[in-house]
């Protein structure tokens, strides 16, 4: 493990979070480079996909990241008008989902899970990992400072075609699940909704897989997945109640 010294105070704890799931040495791109990066992807990502604000999504979303240690960054949430169900974030704390995936959820803590595990793959920056084993440290440090227009492009092309710029290994899954479900908890929201919400997603998956096909190229979910988020919620020393509320039957009614 490298240690870096010119990273902000957030990177200590991330790097612990995400330490365990990489031998690369991702982590020599900054957070701040990374969510550079982020802010000039999501200005394309703007431009060319059908995406808006919502402000129940955006306090949503900001009571989960305010519970994670990269809680002061600027978090941006943002729906995709698009009938399949997927979710996906990338770096720079832009996290995106679709109404498909509001329609297919059942409640707020449903919803709050999945936003949860976007969240926390931005945190354990999962995606910034997966870029640079793909493409080399060198080149990604390229495309942050602009100077690798090609690849950027190509980056740009991925998240318009699937959602994601990273297929996730399970152990990144596994990590992104741990921490969502105590993130979820802590902004009070049960996090038994992760669970529902990935049954729904594995039972559409073998009834219509085309309508989660994306959700699932990129985070592969099993039914082993889902024992496992249940094994570590039954580890939490208290279980956080709501399960819903009424900004979301508001927000269900208008998608
Ligand atoms: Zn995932």
């Amino acid at each position: 493990m490298k240690k870096h010294s010119r990273l902000a105070i957030p990177f200590v704890v991330v790097f612990a979070l995400s330490c365990g799931s990489s031998g690369s040495n991702f982590n020599l791109i900054s957070v701040e480079e990374e969510w550079q990066l982020g802010n000039q992807l999501a200005a394309d990502v703007a431009r060319q996909m059908p995406v808006e604000r919502d402000a129940y999504i955006t306090s949503l979303g900001q009571r989960l990241a305010a519970q994670t240690p990269m809680g002061n960054m600027p978090w941006n949430f943002y729906i995709v008008r698009n009938n399949e169900i997927n979710a996906f974030a990338i770096p720079g704390g832009h996290v995106y989902i679709h109404t498909g995936l509001i329609k297919a959820a059942d409640n707020a803590s449903e919803l709050a899970g999945v936003m949860a595990h976007e969240i926390s793959h931005v945190v354990a920056r999962h995606t910034t990992e997966q870029i640079s084993r793909q493409y080399g440290l060198s080149v990604l440090a390229g495309v942050i400072l602009g100077q690798n227009p090609a690849v950027y492009q190509q980056l740009l092309a991925q998240i318009l075609a699937g959602g994601a710029l990273a297929r996730f290994s399970r152990a990144a899954e596994m990590e992104a699940d741990n921490l969502g479900i105590r993130f979820m908890n802590q902004a009070g929201y049960n996090p038994d909704g992760m669970v529902t919400m990935f049954q729904k997603l594995l039972s559409r998956e073998r009834s219509q897989p085309g309508t989660v096909e994306k959700f699932f190229s990129t985070h592969p979910l099993t039914a082993d997945r889902i024992r496992d988020v249940q094994n570590e919620i039954s580890k939490l020393p208290q279980k956080a109640a709501r399960t819903d509320e009424p900004e979301f039957r508001t927000l269900k009614g208008r998608v």
